[in-house]
């Protein structure tokens, strides 16, 4: 098989082994003879996936006791209106930092709910930068933040201050670097940009955040639900489950989220230093605020954009091109991606300017 260095922006990269041992447990899961994807949810084996991708979860990141771990379905863009509805009070407020699509998307859902406030928004800077001064107002229930900008290319490197609970979509760089749980109040992830295969949400909530908004929520959306039957209300997403499972025992046994930061810091310097230092490229957001999983950028002449995409291509380069609404060049660069790839990439570009520059 050629190797090919997938940049997909999601769902996502996984390990050649993880690949592996998934597909195998489609034939033969646990010597039982059976597929995974024809047993019951309720069987032991299963229940032992679910235990373990929970507990892995809680290692991984070091969650503190009064936290719940959940694997749920509906993708983050469900996360948007279950975060909402778990939190804000019926007359109550919810506060939103917008730093891009997916934010705007929250913001959205929220607004079915009731009242929400935008504090700051890079909107009119065509999202390039993070917002860094706002006030959040005390009196909203919740202030609602993405972590990672998966279609700008732009990341927040501090945790924002907040004198209320804290929400967050992590979805595009959880697992990617070390975080302190105690300062969230929900982190939510939808698994296919660094967990695993697309079909389940990660949810990680502190308890005594909810049961407070005096609304009426249907089961399927009511965290307190989940909570109680441990992601087992209805049938759950067996195979996303198993595959995420797969995917963190790798990084553990690969020395985890410690370990993991410290080479997605290599592979973003290697990438950044190159569009700064090659003239036939830019990057496209401000510089403090890069993201480390999604860098995006433009060719200073777009006239040589066919001539380019030739190039990567022929260099079995797959997943670079932008996002329909940002244009360029987005490299998303996930766990799973390994360092070779992202040097096979900036060779292209290296070499490209030898012949275009
Ligand atoms: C991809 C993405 C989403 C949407 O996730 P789905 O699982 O497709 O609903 C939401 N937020 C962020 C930050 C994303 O990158």
């Amino acid at each position: 098989m050629t190797k090919v260095h997938n940049y997909s922006a999601g769902p996502c990269i996984l390990p050649q082994e993880v690949l592996k041992q998934a597909s195998e447990a489609v034939i033969n899961f646990n010597n039982l003879n059976l597929s995974i994807l024809e047993i019951s949810h309720r069987s032991k084996d299963f229940i032992e996936v679910m235990d373990n991708a929970i507990a892995l979860v809680k290692e991984l990141l070091n969650v503190p006791s009064g936290y719940s771990v959940l694997f749920l379905q509906g993708g983050a863009s469900l996360g948007f209106y279950i975060s909402a509805i778990n939190v804000m009070k019926k007359d109550g407020k919810g506060a939103y930092l917008d730093t891009g699509v997916w934010s705007a998307k929250a913001i959205k859902e929220a607004k079915r709910l009731g009242s929400v406030e935008v504090i700051a928004s890079s909107k009119d800077k065509n999202y390039n930068s993070i917002p860094k001064s706002f006030e959040v107002p005390g009196d909203a229930d919740y202030l609602h933040y993405t972590s990672n900008n998966t279609i700008y290319g732009t990341q927040f490197k501090t945790v924002p201050q907040s004198s209320i609970p804290l929400i967050c979509d992590m979805s595009s760089d959880i697992f990617s670097k070390e975080i302190d749980v105690s300062k969230y109040d929900m982190i939510y992830a939808g698994a296919q940009k660094n967990m695993g295969p697309a079909g389940t949400t990660l949810y990680i909530v502190k308890d005594e955040l909810l049961g407070k908004t005096g609304r009426d929520i249907p089961s399927m959306l009511d965290l307190q639900v989940h909570i109680e039957k441990e992601s087992m209300f209805n049938t759950p997403p067996v195979y996303p489950i198993y595959v995420s499972m797969l995917n963190l025992q790798w990084l553990k046994k690969n020395g985890g989220v410690k370990w993991i930061e410290g080479i997605n810091n290599q592979k973003a310097e290697l990438l950044y230093a190159e569009i700064d230092r090659n003239p036939l490229f830019k990057g496209i957001v401000e510089k403090e605020d890069r993201s480390n999983m999604n860098v995006t950028f433009v060719l200073t002449d777009e006239s040589k954009s066919e001539a380019f995409d030739a190039a990567w291509k022929a260099a079995n380069i797959s997943g670079i091109k932008g996002h329909r609404s940002a244009g360029g060049y987005r490299a998303s660069m996930y766990n799973a991606l390994p360092l070779e790839s992202v040097q096979a990439l900036v060779d292209v570009m290296q070499a490209f300017e030898k012949t275009n520059g």
